[in-house]
């Protein structure tokens, strides 16, 4: 359960061929057999990668699987999942893709989401999680919809970025809440999709497979633009609703104490080593009460204690389920644990 099948296939096969289908197929020449030589005559690149499930085949040598792991392996390279290729004596690599991502061409588009997103179902939604119509605009939040009004070339950068249907020109993000990280400029582009029930009909003219979807590079903690020189602490959360909940309920302490989440349990490789190299604060790591959970806090410590930088974890209380809730219920254990470590 990857968020990042094209950037492994790109890692491994160079930067994507056209635009990705709104199946989420993404077009590569083929490495297992000839198919670039045949550019002259096909003209085509054959082979396809499901940037959403990760099966791929080429069309004209039948060369098929069904996973991105299975792809790494029949091209003899060693497969590591996201993050897990985390070690302190991994330098950070250089970029080797041919495109940088186009997240940052898409501001008209995403302050467009920030319309009228007061009375929208996106602040319905949030104002049901317990999220303030406060927070929301300090976050720059936004509600993703079927059509944006946009000129030409943002266009162009949302169906490169695969944001946007190329002929039925609808935004895959439709019946959302868009968070943009950073919000002006963004690199990253993270939605949260309503359920179904809370959306007027026909809102979404596509099935989605999780609730949650990522553009961009991830190459820094997402929520860390708020850190200011003051900043003393980081709370950190692995998914956006248990970041907007932890600042909500921490204002306060800002900025000594900020809250960051890493969008996900399995962190990419750019966000671990950033703890790494951040040793000067103290961390506070709040892992969801689940087996991935568990892994992510290993994963993010060992960064931290590679640093040199200081930690702590705290559990979200049995009665719980998610660190969001636990600090929405004004959990007092959170609360002191926060304020405390301001000092
Ligand atoms: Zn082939």
């Amino acid at each position: 359960m990857t968020d990042d099948i094209l950037q492994l296939t790109e890692e491994l096969l160079g930067a994507h061929i056209g635009e990705i289908s709104h199946r989420g197929w993404a077009t590569f020449w083929c490495p297992f057999h000839d198919d670039k030589k045949q550019a002259g005559t096909t003209g085509l690149p054959n082979f396809g990668v499901n940037v959403d499930e990760g099966n791929w085949n080429c069309f004209r040598c039948g060369k098929k699987g069904g996973s991105i792991r299975s792809l790494y392996k029949d091209l003899g390279e060693d497969f590591s999942p996201r993050g897990a290729d985390y070690s302190p004596v991994v330098p950070r690599k250089p970029r080797a893709r041919k495109y940088e991502s186009e997240v940052d061409r898409l501001d008209e588009a995403i302050a467009d989401t920030r319309n009228k997103v007061i009375s929208s179902p996106a602040m319905h939604y949030l104002h049901s999680r317990g999220i303030t119509p406060y927070t929301a605009l300090l976050y720059g939040l936004g509600y993703g919809r079927k059509y944006h009004q946009v000129s030409n070339s943002v266009e162009e950068a949302a169906i490169h970025s695969a944001l946007l249907h190329k002929r039925y020109h609808n935004w895959f993000w439709a019946g959302s809440v868009v968070y943009a990280d950073p919000p002006i400029q963004p690199t990253v582009l993270n939605v949260r999709y309503l359920p179904e029930e809370t959306l007027p009909p026909k809102t979404r003219p596509f099935k989605i497979r999780k609730n949650h979807r990522t553009w961009g590079d991830r190459l820094v903690p997402l929520g860390s633009w708020r850190i200011k020189p003051d900043t003393k602490t980081i709370i950190v959360v692995e998914g956006l609703f248990d970041m907007l909940a932890g600042a909500q309920t921490t204002a306060s302490l800002y900025p000594q104490v900020v809250v960051v989440y890493t969008n996900g349990s399995n962190p990419s490789f750019h966000i671990t080593k950033w703890f790494e190299e951040h040793p000067q604060y103290h961390y506070l790591l709040i892992p969801d009460p689940d087996k991935a959970g568990t892994a992510w806090l290993e994963q993010v410590s060992r960064a931290i204690y590679a640093g040199g930088g200081s930690w702590q974890s705290f559990p979200v209380p049995r009665n719980f389920d998610d660190p969001d809730e636990a600090f929405l219920a004004g959990c007092p254990q959170f609360y002191r644990r926060c304020r405390w470590s301001k000092r």
